[in-house]
């Protein structure tokens, strides 16, 4: 089958590498003509564990191919994915739609009757219908259908997430659509991984409650964590028994300085908004939110009270800027929030992230940016961990304790504990919920 895949960000183009894997024809289309260049010579420009080799493989096979023509892409598609960017729109909340409104534009301007639309984007409950209309408005005369099929995957395990799903989701208004998606679906459908047919309007409730309900946990394991520290239990210990329970598991309760990343902030707060217009308070998502704000602020100071200085006089080496491991991206990742207040309050900021210098160093211009963990540890007055990256799970803390000049670990993610650290030669330690 020809499918056209519009937006060659994480989703569309794990989408796409992943779609011609399954022995599908793929034409990936970008507006970011670089990109399209850089992808059509086989180079990535995100950092997503796996996906070199697969797009050389799917390159070599000419199974896929780039573009930043969408007319001349579209010509013989009977399927085509939207992938672009829903982005929240400031100070608004809501998700931005604009890149996705533009995409359909585009289709109606281009596609042959028949063509099958398929929204991969996360949209707000309504847009596929919306959608629907404005490629109308655009082309009275053009006969496609529309389906829904949120993505899940995770960057950092987007590959494997994407071959072998804990399920796909679509949302349908016909067979002949139906027919179609389980055609391209059909390795996974082979393999009997779970796929759901629902409406349009429950596939994209899926999605929003999906990310909402785990950001809830976060923030939930998070407030936790707090109790946790007056009371003198121990957040790992009791995310661990309440994960035990199999109506709870254990996925989602690690405390932390507070979710981030493309999806969750963004999502959260689409879904709060679009509930509004249904005249729908959604009151623990909105608490969510804040919680998630707040913890933010509360890591700030603990990081001030555990330093053994002044943060004027400090050197804080940070371990990590990324949302999480595995990925690159940077997008509303803790570090934006904290390391800009430190270097606010006083302190000078060296930082060593395996994958995030490319987009940290614009993102975090003040920052300085090092390789060597035992060289930018010299004189340094306190190793900040702010992602568990694997390569700081397994630090010579001796050595690092040595070349510093006040051994003081805060451990955001409480990949360390306080006997180990002291033990090292550190004075002090300061975790979450511990
Ligand atoms: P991204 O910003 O990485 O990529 C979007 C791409 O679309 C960009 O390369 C941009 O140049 C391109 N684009 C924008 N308008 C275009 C147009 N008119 N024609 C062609 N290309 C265009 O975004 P992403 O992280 O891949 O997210 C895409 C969607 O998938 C979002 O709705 C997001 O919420 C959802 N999603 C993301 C993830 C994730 O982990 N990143 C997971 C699940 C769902």
């Amino acid at each position: 089958m020809k499918i056209v895949v519009i937006g060659a960000g994480y989703v569309g183009l794990v989408s796409g590498v992943c779609f011609a894997d399954f022995g599908h024809n793929v034409i990936c289309v970008d507006v970011n003509r670089e990109k399209i260049k850089d992808l059509s010579n086989g180079i990535i420009p995100i950092y997503e564990p796996g996906l070199d080799e697969l797009l050389a493989k799917n390159l070599q096979s000419k199974r896929i191919c780039f573009s930043d023509n969408l007319k001349e892409s579209i010509i013989d598609a009977q399927v085509v994915f939207i992938a672009v960017g829903t982005p929240e729109r400031r100070g608004s909340g809501e998700a931005d739609l604009e890149y996705v409104m533009k995409a359909a534009e585009e289709i109606s301007k281009f596609a042959q009757n028949n063509i099958l639309i398929i929204t991969k984007s996360t949209v707000p409950l309504g847009t596929n219908r919306k959608l629907a209309e404005h490629i109308k408005k655009f082309n009275p005369e053009l006969k496609f259908d529309i389906a829904s099929n949120p993505e899940f995957l995770r960057e950092g395990s987007a590959i494997e997430d994407f071959q072998k799903p804990d399920r796909v989701i679509v949302g349908i208004d016909d067979d002949r659509s139906k027919n179609i998606i389980q055609e391209i679906y059909k390795p996974l459908f082979l393999r009997d991984f779970p796929i759901m047919f629902t409406s349009l309007e429950s596939a994209e409730t899926i999605k929003y409650a999906s990310n909402a309900f785990l950001a809830t946990k976060i923030s939930f394991i998070n407030e936790i964590a707090e109790l946790c520290e007056k009371a003198g239990a121990d957040v790992k210990d009791v995310a661990k028994g309440m994960g035990l329970d199999n109506r709870i598991g254990n996925k989602f309760l690690h405390a932390g300085p507070g979710y981030g990343g493309s999806c969750f902030p963004k999502d959260t707060s689409a879904l709060y908004q679009s509930a509004k217009s249904f005249d729908v308070e959604l009151s623990i998502i909105k608490t969510v939110i804040d919680a998630n704000n707040k913890v933010k602020s509360r890591m700030i100071e603990k990081i001030v009270n555990a330093s053994a200085i002044s943060l004027e006089e400090s050197t804080i080496l940070v371990l990590g800027v990324t949302f999480k491991p595995n990925t690159d991206d940077m997008r509303e990742a803790p570090s934006l929030v904290i390391i800009p207040e430190l270097i606010k309050r006083g302190a000078k900021i060296r930082v060593i992230d395996p994958q995030g210098e490319k987009e940290g160093s614009v993102l975090l211009p003040k920052v300085e940016w090092h390789d060597d963990l035992y060289h930018a540890a010299v004189n340094s007055d306190m190793v900040l961990i702010l992602t568990e990256w694997n390569e700081f799970r397994a630090v010579d803390l001796r050595k690092l304790s040595d070349l510093m000049a006040n051994p003081i670990m805060v451990d955001l993610r409480n990949i360390y504990n306080k006997d180990q650290v002291f033990m090292a030669g550190f004075t002090g330690y300061e975790s979450v919920g511990r």
